[in-house]
């Protein structure tokens, strides 16, 4: 028997898992699945919990209901990979020897990487909502805030969801604006980078939205500390912003036991392959999902894009054919901009985000750079199609390469 090693059981993993047992001939190869959190996280799902739009039941399911159970499953923290050698070790003690591995292990925050951000005010004016836990304790501080300063401040890019702070922002607009207290809310947006977003047509629109509702942005802000005894973040070029309110997106990672093997870059993400979405160094390793240094979105989204052709490719190089299926880098995102609307942006590694229709030309449904409710419908249609489409393996029926039809250049 042959092995085929899934390391995590997320989005990407789940996927591939599925599609590899549902191919492979189950009398030459056994398909094993390792994951440390029996839980299965709705990521997307964070950005409605600290509005209270979404709670626990809407965000996390059991690991195992997505899992066939032709596949072995196993709940472990990794301890180590040894690409060289083909095999991975458990902290369970378990040595798992692999003939192919796909590497699915995500990216995480990790707050310990700023001065004072896990100070005092952690939890207590200061929150995060890119993990369940932070976006509900944020939910549980706005009952009784009475306002005051709302400071979102990026650390460092790459991060999961690149929108996710924008849309964070708009919501709050929107909420604050519902609760009657807009005028006691003063929203700031601390960006490392120069506009709201990395290209230049959508940071010029999703700029001028930001001003439009009041939202005022501090580009260039590299933060360098936190001071939560005089609630005021420092940035490396001696700026401070004083804040009532801190909303944190960390430092995002990928996994420590990349790292730990050897096989990540400086922020623990696989040198990867950004077509083939092989390993730059082990042949029979591809990389799926955010754990890649690919200069994709780290997106959900994205991973469906990449999903068939990674596969294709896995399949061509097992039957020790020419690999394919090149992924150009497509990315689909809504943007939640409140007042039940949303903004949706496509792009790819070679083009930046346009305006026009997609999936169709002229019909849409959905408007690219331009708010609309069909758009903000999209955006929570997305939670259904995750749980019952995406993660069951059924098809959704999404071109998975970038087009330019609909777009207007
Ligand atoms: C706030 C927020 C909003 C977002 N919004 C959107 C959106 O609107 N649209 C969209 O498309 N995407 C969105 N995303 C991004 C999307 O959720 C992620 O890109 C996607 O879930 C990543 O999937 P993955 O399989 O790469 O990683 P994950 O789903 O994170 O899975 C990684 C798995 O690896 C496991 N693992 C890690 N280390 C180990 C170890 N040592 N041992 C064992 N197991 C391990 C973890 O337990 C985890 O289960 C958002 C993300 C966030 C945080």
């Amino acid at each position: 028997m042959k092995t085929f090693l899934v390391l995590g059981a997320g989005t990407a993993g789940t996927m591939i898992a599925r599609k590899l047992v549902n191919t492979l001939d189950s009398r030459e190869w056994k398909v094993i699945v390792v994951d440390k959190d029996a839980k299965h996280y709705y990521q997307p799902g964070y950005l409605f919990v600290p509005f209270g739009m979404y709670g626990e039941k809407d965000v996390i399911q059991p690991k195992a209901k997505y899992i066939p159970t032709s596949i072995e499953f196993i709940l472990s923290d990794i301890e180590i990979i040894e690409p060289d050698n083909n095999l991975v070790k458990l902290v369970t003690g378990r040595v798992i020897n692999y003939d192919y591995m796909v590497v699915a292990t995500g990216a995480d925050i990790h707050p310990e990487e700023t001065e004072g951000l896990l100070g005092d005010g952690w939890r207590q004016n200061i929150f995060d909502f890119y993990t369940y836990e932070g976006g509900a304790a944020m939910n549980k501080f706005f009952q009784t805030w009475k306002g005051g300063k709302l400071v979102v401040n990026v650390v460092e890019n790459p991060i999961k969801c690149p929108v996710a702070p924008l849309e964070f922002l708009f919501l709050a607009d929107w909420y604050f604006t519902k609760k009657g207290m807009r005028d006691k809310v003063e929203l700031v947006y601390a960006t490392p980078l120069s506009g709201a977003f990395t290209k230049a047509k959508a940071s010029a629109a999703l700029g001028d939205m930001l001003s439009r509702k009041n939202i005022i942005m501090e580009p260039d802000f590299m933060i360098s500390e936190v001071d939560s005894s005089k609630n005021v973040i420092r940035s490396y070029d001696e700026r401070e912003i004083n804040y009532d309110l801190l909303v944190s997106i960390p430092t995002n990672m990928g996994a420590e036991v990349i790292g730990r093997s050897g096989m990540g870059d400086a922020l623990n993400y696989v040198l990867t392959d950004k077509q083939s979405l092989q390993s730059q160094k082990w042949q029979n390793i591809f990389v799926l999902g955010d754990a890649a240094n690919i200069p994709a979105s780290k997106a959900g989204a994205v991973i469906h894009f990449q999903m068939h052709g990674a596969f294709e490719n896995i399949m061509q190089h097992i039957k020790g054919k020419e690999m394919t299926h090149k992924f150009d880098g497509h990315s689909l995102c809504y943007i939640e901009t409140g007042f039940d609307k949303a903004v949706l942006i496509d792009f790819s590694y070679d083009q930046e985000p346009v305006p026009g229709t997609y999936p169709l030309p002229v019909v849409g449904p959905f408007s690219l750079l331009r708010e609309t409710t069909i758009n903000h419908w999209g955006k929570l249609a997305f939670k259904e199609m995750y749980w019952n489409l995406m993660l069951r393996g059924i098809e959704v029926p999404l071109p998975n390469e970038y087009s330019k039809a609909g777009k207007v250049f």
